[in-house]
């Protein structure tokens, strides 16, 4: 796998090209060179990949647990093993620092060892009758054959977080990886492969647009189970098309996280965690903040603090030394960028650096900070992705809460605080699924990483993850004696 770059789809434990013949251009966002041409699917293409998984799940889903348990373990250890020619390949397609696309690398490959131990623990019920003549018993079996649609800001994990539980439950996968970052995938596939999943088992298939391929993938009979990682938007036509078939869905929607900065907090513990959470992937992570929510008695310092912290960052290439902030993943993302920071100066922010897109290339967004931000302006209801921190003036504590809820979303919010008291009130108080308390990173596959509101349902890792591929089966065993 180190050796060479699969551009093909992997289908029933094979490499092929798209049914048509047809490819799309994988691009270099920093650099905007060509990296490969990868098979561009239609239809009959994922129906394959259906089909594979369909057969294979009849004798994957009777497999031994510890079967699965010990694949799954080849395959995170392959991962490891690969860690710098994966982290190589994801700075390439979506330009994220290169020590950033290492860590990513440790994430997703925590999901498959975790998996590969839950796959042990499927642990069903017993349930004490009313009667004696009779045994109630509960088992958990695997849903039958997944889809997974993810995208291109994590290329590795969204993948392995989706696919890890799917798999150590007894599921077979069919994933329809980003158009932007389709090689990640196939080198995934292609360690499954080396890790020994028998064909079938785990399909990949590539597109250079989703629509076609998630409409499959989202009404087939065969799915029974549809993962999806990206925008609000494409995921509430995927719902819609997923009632027609009544498939299990999970959604990992967009967010549009709080970061609330009261006057009793650690600031340079607050501007740490706001640099962690904010500027990761050059802004582009569904956690990201996107509000900072600052108490008016510090909001000046932090604002200050924040801007040298926030210049100090160094742009360009995400493979060169040293870089914390690679380029937006296309052009359209900086154009997003760039209309919403004028937008917003126009309504009256004011620009404390940056603004404006950097001499690094036409991907390149200058780290920014714009204070005097109002909850109303466009750029405090949108998620930004990019590099961009806005700072939004508070008094009380529940005008903070306030400001912080008035969003259809609820994926993750962070709040710094000194106060024992308040951590408490104020975490219960904020709708979210994912709170930081004096954090900015809190994703980890030991928690349950999901959203509220419009940012989705279902939950991925943790000792919860492995339910969204289980279905209880309740068994009633009657007229005993
Ligand atoms: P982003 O804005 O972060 O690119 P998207 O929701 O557009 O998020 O994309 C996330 C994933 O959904 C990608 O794999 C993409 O190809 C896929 N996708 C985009 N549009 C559709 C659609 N209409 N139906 C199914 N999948 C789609």
């Amino acid at each position: 796998m180190a050796e060479r770059l699969h551009t093909q789809n992997y289908i029933n434990g094979e490499w092929c090209d798209a049914a048509l013949g047809a490819v799309f251009p994988v691009d270099n966002p920093a650099t905007k060179e060509l990296i490969e041409e990868v098979a561009d699917s239609t239809t009959t293409d994922v129906e394959r990949a259906i089909d594979a998984a369909y057969d294979a799940f009849a004798f994957w889903s009777t497999t031994s647990p510890i079967e699965r348990a010990r694949l799954l373990h080849r395959w995170f250890c392959l991962i490891v093993e690969h860690t710098d020619v994966l982290a190589n390949l994801m700075t390439r397609e979506c330009g994220k620092p290169f020590v950033e696309s290492k860590g990513e690398v440790a994430y997703g490959a925590s999901f498959v060892e975790w998996f590969a131990e839950e796959a042990k623990r499927i642990y069903g019920d017993i349930i004490p009758a009313a009667t004696p003549d009779r045994q109630l018993l509960v088992h958990k079996a695997p849903i039958g054959v997944c889809a997974a649609i993810t995208p291109w800001n994590f290329p590795l994990a969204m993948i392995t977080r989706k696919c890890a539980p799917a798999l150590a439950a007894g599921c077979t996968v069919v994933v329809k990886p980003a158009e932007g970052t389709p090689l990640t995938a196939l080198a995934l596939a292609a360690l499954a492969e080396q890790a020994g999943f028998p064909a079938g088992v785990f399909n990949v298939v590539c597109a250079a647009h989703g629509v076609e391929v998630g409409r499959v993938l989202s009404t087939h009979e065969k799915v029974r189970k549809l993962s999806f990682t990206g925008s609000t938007a494409v995921g509430k036509q995927l719902l819609k098309q997923s009632a027609e078939t009544v498939k299990r869905v999970s959604m990992e929607l967009g967010g549009n996280a709080p970061f609330i900065v009261f006057d009793d907090a650690d600031l340079e513990q607050a501007i740490q965690g706001a640099l962690a959470s904010k500027y990761r992937n050059s802004g582009q992570t569904c956690v990201c903040a996107n509000r900072f929510i600052v108490q008016d008695t510090v909001y000046e310092q932090f604002a200050e603090r924040l801007k040298e912290a926030t210049e100090a960052l160094k742009v360009g290439n995400g493979l060169d030394a040293g870089i914390a902030i690679g380029p937006l993943i296309n052009g359209a993302a900086v154009g997003k960028v760039s209309e919403l920071v004028r937008c917003a100066i126009n309504d009256g922010a004011r620009a404390l650096c940056g603004a404006q897109t950097h001499s690094a290339g036409d991907n390149f967004y200058m780290p920014t900070v714009l204070t005097e931000v109002s909850p109303s302006m466009a750029i405090a209801s949108t998620e930004i992705f990019g590099p961009v921190s806005t700072l939004i003036r508070f008094t009380e504590e529940a005008e903070a809460i306030h400001i912080a809820n008035a969003t259809p979303f609820g994926l993750a919010a962070y709040f710094y605080t000194e106060d024992r008291h308040r951590m408490w009130r104020v975490a219960d108080a904020l709708d979210y699924g994912m709170i930081g308390v004096n954090e900015g990173i809190i994703s980890t596959t030991l928690a349950p990483f999901g959203g509220q509101k419009q940012s989705g349902m279902g939950r991925e890792g943790s000792m919860y993850g492995i339910d969204e591929y289980l279905e209880l089966k309740y068994v009633c065993m009657g007229g005993m004696k």
